[in-house]
């Protein structure tokens, strides 16, 4: 048997993760993600997959970002109808942001064609609502830490990775037949010292390993996060102002909401009230109870007591029109609201109400691309542009380091040595030019491993005759 890859994404960038594996008979994919950034890259969605999708056998998935799952709407649409494995949690997530995702793309369009400024007469969509739907009866959920065949010749177990509810480390074993060699994909790692979730898994044996490397050039500063937090709210409310948090509605949101009450109870912030002002947030959120298994609040979740997403400071608002009551809030209260670089979503209409009052204070939690208008703020400019209107910014801007949901370079280093033997080939991915060359030379130099950072759409020769 012989054992080749093909990179379809996430090759020398952080998006677009999509890896083509082909033992001979069988062709499977894993991950299976959208490009985003860039026009350049976005315009790969576009392109032509490289093979009939409908020769694809299986797909296994890592975790639910978009940039590892976005793609499938489109490779189902155009005729994929197998197994799509992964694990419990990143099922039920995957189905919340692709529903997102198409209703996104539809919107795209609309506005496109509306605009005029496609260069198609009638621009489509990639994916609709519609198209995200008809992915869910694929998905073939999986326990953590219990093997599973997806052929006769190949096993896969995940195994916790950290990063976001229900991320996984893929070890994938191929039964050749003289040998088995054993493949670990990364996927995306978290921190090791996340108070939600469990720390990446150290692997101790494999043939090939992909390593990401989003963080692969940078070391985390020794800040507490929770401090910066109680600092920025602290000063808004000696204001007597009202604190508003973008938030991403994966991950960061529930970061947030847990260091607050830890804050509340605490005493370090004074007691007040919180607002979730997201469905897509609450949503996620209530993931946290139906898989309580996998993640560290597990002592907390009970229906019973408070804990930090649900205690009688804390407001979840799902409707439009309790959104809307929050345009008078004034004092000491915290609006946390999705987009997380204030890009779209509710978050807009409580910023255009509330930067102008000089008292109020807007926290950012995560990395606020080039040219968002999250960027801007943070870059103190005076005035930004909401709904077509330019508001004045007077409210005191906020930014809050150490929230972010991915190991950085002393952690994956720390997850390379977890390995009891060197691999004897490792693909660093998932990570711009510059960190993947940085990490692959670190793990070269102090690892002694065999790094390679590959193309988009170079393929290589793994194993033969095994
Ligand atoms: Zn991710």
């Amino acid at each position: 048997m012989d054992v080749t890859v093909k990179f379809l994404g996430a090759a020398a960038t952080v998006t677009g993760s999509r890896y083509l594996l082909d033992i001979g008979e069988f062709e499977f994919l894993v991950d299976c993600g959208l490009f985003q950034g860039r026009k350049e890259l976005r315009r790969r969605n576009w392109d032509k997959f490289p093979m009939p999708p409908t020769d694809m056998e299986a797909i296994v998935l890592t975790h639910a970002h978009m940039d590892h799952i976005g793609y499938l709407p489109k490779l189902v649409k155009d005729g994929f109808s197998g197994p799509i494995y992964c694990t419990d949690p990143t099922a039920e997530l995957a189905k919340i942001l692709l529903l997102d995702s198409g209703k996104l793309q539809e919107e795209e369009a609309e506005y496109a064609r509306k605009k005029g400024f496609s260069s198609h007469d009638d621009p489509q969509p990639l994916y609709t609502v519609e198209d995200a739907e008809a992915v869910f009866p694929l998905f073939v959920p999986q326990n953590f830490k219990k093997p599973f065949s997806i052929h006769p010749s190949v096993e896969v177990t995940y195994y916790h990775a950290g990063h976001i509810l229900g991320a996984a480390i893929a070890k994938v074993v191929i039964k050749g037949d003289t040998q088995t060699k054993k493949l670990v994909f990364s996927g995306d790692l978290g921190r090791y010292h996340d108070p939600i979730l469990y720390p990446p898994t150290l692997i101790p044996e494999a043939d090939v390993v992909w390593i990401e490397s989003t963080y692969g050039d940078r070391v985390a500063a020794a800040i507490k996060p929770e401090e910066e937090l109680a600092r920025a709210i602290n000063d808004t409310f000696d204001r007597d102002g009202l604190v508003i948090i973008p938030a991403f509605a994966v991950g960061r949101t529930q970061l947030v909401m847990y260091y607050l009450y830890q804050l509340m109870k605490k005493g370090k912030i004074p007691s007040a009230p919180i607002y979730l002002d997201s469905p897509m947030a609450i949503n996620v959120s209530n993931l946290y109870k139906d898989f309580h298994q996998d993640h560290q609040l597990v002592a907390v979740l009970d229906d019973h007591v408070q804990h930090p997403f649900q205690h009688s400071q804390l407001h979840y608002y799902r409707k439009q029109e309790q959104s809307r009551t929050l345009n008078d809030l004034k004092g000491r209260a915290i609006i946390i609201s999705a987009s997380g670089m204030a890009t779209g979503g509710r978050v807009m209409h409580h910023l255009f109400h509330h930067l102008p009052n000089e008292k109020n204070g807007v926290v950012f939690v995560g990395y606020q691309a080039d040219g968002t208008r999250g960027r801007r703020l943070v870059n103190g400019e005076p005035m930004v542009s909401i709904y077509g209107q330019q508001v004045a910014v007077n409210a005191k801007i906020y930014s809050v380091e150490g929230l972010s949901a991915h190991a950085d370079q002393n952690e994956l280093m720390e997850w390379a040595e977890g390995f009891n033997e060197k691999p004897k080939l490792a693909f660093v991915v998932h990570g711009e030019e510059e960190s993947a060359g940085i990490l692959a030379q670190k793990l070269k130099n102090e690892l002694g491993w065999n790094t390679v950072i590959p193309n988009y759409l170079e393929s290589f020769v793994l194993f033969t005759g095994i």
